[in-house]
């Protein structure tokens, strides 16, 4: 018997396109339909047998993997938590609760990603806005060190460039659209105009166009490669526009001045409301790395780097950011939600990783399960299971299962793991 199931949400990429259709058989996804290449595989890929935990390779039975978990993060001095951001908010919520129950450092992919557009937002404030909200009414799209046509392959489709909105009802017609980046992409292709920056001159073209914006006198005839009568221009027609917007990624998060091109960035669109509308949208990866932010913040006050080894939560990227934590050889234990960081990190983190005994609850057999001390292979938010994400516009999407739970959940995992601990 076949069944169709509408409206299921795609969680591989921060934009959760909430409206695919996946067609069932034998308790299998057989068939996607509106989901980009990125995303299918999410379905299709997803294999809902139920398996055995794994204690150093071998098979075991779920109450011994929980009671070996359990006693490795009991006894740690130092343990790490990390990853959270492929889960959903109700698991994040108790990796969180049993950092706090152990003493735990706490980190999500954001350090490794949009960690400094946490830091701008904390500094400068982040002048931002719904999906929505962009799709019916930016006419001035601006995409600065992102490439959605290969990372977020529906973005153009369903927020921003060929949507058709309220105020702008002829899609690309009525929108422009500019890119800067220090190479061409496939996003460039795309654009109206590109302007190519020096890699690394980020921070002088945004300070540049800060204060051209301010009507301010530039001695300069180029900046990061661009000429200034471009920026000039740029700047006229930023004033002009009728909502303009600037989605930015990790080409301004990770290269030189991190988090200080995200401020100027972010300051530079807070600048813009006294001309026009101007919103900033960061363009998240991971399908609910915005929902890890969202949770650990109302739990302890901060998006991501917490430590709770003093019984109360403490920020501190760079000090509690999980690679420089593995670096400096300071775990002695870790937890990964939901997280390949052996498949990511830099290598010195990664094979520190596998000299500690690391627990992995993730849907699949990834490299960092292959090697950890205990795995649990749980099921999959958003295809077999129930939860909530946050789509990049930090919207809560309600995932629905288009399969039935047979697996035990992440959340359920955590739940019985802090319930061990309390009795070690
Ligand atoms: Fe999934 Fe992202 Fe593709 Fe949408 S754009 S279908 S969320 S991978």
């Amino acid at each position: 018997m076949k069944r169709v199931v509408e409206n299921v949400t795609c969680t591989f990429c921060g934009c959760l396109c909430d409206d695919i259709i996946v067609e069932v058989e034998d308790n299998r996804i057989s068939r996607v339909r509106k989901a980009c290449a990125n995303g299918r595989g999410v379905f299709l890929d997803y294999d809902p047998t139920p398996g055995k935990p794994v204690i150093d390779g071998r098979e075991a039975e779920w109450e011994d993997a929980i009671a070996e978990a359990a006693k490795v993060l009991a006894r740690a001095d130092s343990p790490l938590i990390y990853g959270l951001s492929s889960s959903a908010c109700e698991a994040q919520r108790k990796a969180i609760a049993l950092a706090d129950l152990i003493g735990a450092i706490v980190d999500t992919t954001s350090s490794v990603c949009h960690g400094p557009t946490g830091l701008a937002m904390q500094a400068v404030g982040e002048p931002t806005s719904s999906l929505g909200e962009i799709r019916n009414r930016a006419d001035l799209l601006i995409f600065w060190g992102c490439n959605p046509a290969a990372a977020h392959l529906r973005h153009f489709e369903r927020y921003s460039l060929n949507a058709e909105g309220t105020l702008v009802p002829n899609g690309r017609r009525d929108r422009t659209m500019i890119v800067f980046d220090v190479r061409p992409t496939a996003t460039s292709k795309a654009a109206d105009e590109f302007f190519q920056v020096l890699p690394d001159g980020d921070f002088e073209v945004l300070a540049v166009l800060r204060a051209l914006v301010q009507g301010k006198r530039i001695g300069l005839d180029s900046v990061g490669g661009i000429p200034l009568e471009r920026l000039r221009d740029l700047t006229g027609r930023m004033k002009k526009c009728r909502y303009g917007v600037f989605f930015m990624g990790m080409g301004l998060t990770m290269s030189r001045a991190r988090d200080l091109n995200v401020r100027e960035l972010f300051s530079l669109t807070a600048q813009l409301n006294e001309f026009t509308r101007f919103t900033v949208m960061p363009m998240r990866g991971h399908g609910n790395v915005a929902g890890a932010d969202q949770v650990l913040t109302w739990l302890s006050g901060y998006p991501f780097a917490v430590s709770f080894a003093r019984g109360y939560p403490q920020y501190g990227p760079g000090e509690f950011s999980a690679v420089d934590v593995l670096v400096r050889e300071e775990a002695d234990a870790a937890l990964i939600l939901a997280s390949d960081p052996a498949a990511h990190f830099p290598r010195a983190a990664a094979m520190q990783l596998k000299r500690i005994p690391t627990i992995v609850i993730d849907p699949m057999l990834n490299l960092t399960a292959e090697t950890a001390h205990v795995y649990f292979p749980t099921c999959c938010y958003g295809v077999d299971a129930e939860g909530v994400s946050y789509r990049m516009d930090n919207v809560p999407i309600r995932l629905r299962g288009a399969l039935p739970t047979v697996r035990p959940t992440d959340e359920s995992i955590l739940d019985s793991i802090i319930e061990a601990v309390k009795r070690c």
